[in-house]
């Protein structure tokens, strides 16, 4: 079910932008944290062309949808319900240390 055109999702908060977008504005989201603005290593290690389910969310605070996909505080845009993939480790432990907390998006954790 992955998309046809280029678009991609953040494997950290799931949000779906353009592979371009990615690499020219990087997330609006994770990017203190990912780094994926003019990297397209990064673009390739932290977004999915793979997902299901995209869901716009207007005003993050207020949404249920935004709740329910955990952007509280996240900026409005199309989200991905389900993204297939994985973070690299490094990233993994990066993020660790920056005390944010992965949650892989591919429906293998529940709540
Ligand atoms: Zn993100």
């Amino acid at each position: 079910m992955s998309s046809t055109k280029s678009e991609r999702a953040c494997m950290v908060c799931g949000i779906v932008r353009t592979y371009n977008n990615f690499i020219e504005q990087g997330c609006p989201n994770c990017d203190s944290l990912l780094s994926l603005q003019n990297s397209e290593e990064n673009v390739h290690a932290c977004t999915s062309p793979s997902f299901e389910g995209m869901v716009a969310v207007a005003g993050p605070e207020k949404s249920w949808v935004a709740r329910w996909l955990r952007v509280d505080g996240f900026q409005p845009g199309m989200y991905a319900i389900k993204v297939s993939g994985r973070l690299p480790e490094e990233i993994i432990s990066s993020l660790d240390a920056q005390g944010v907390k992965y949650r892989p998006r591919d429906g293998s954790v529940q709540d």
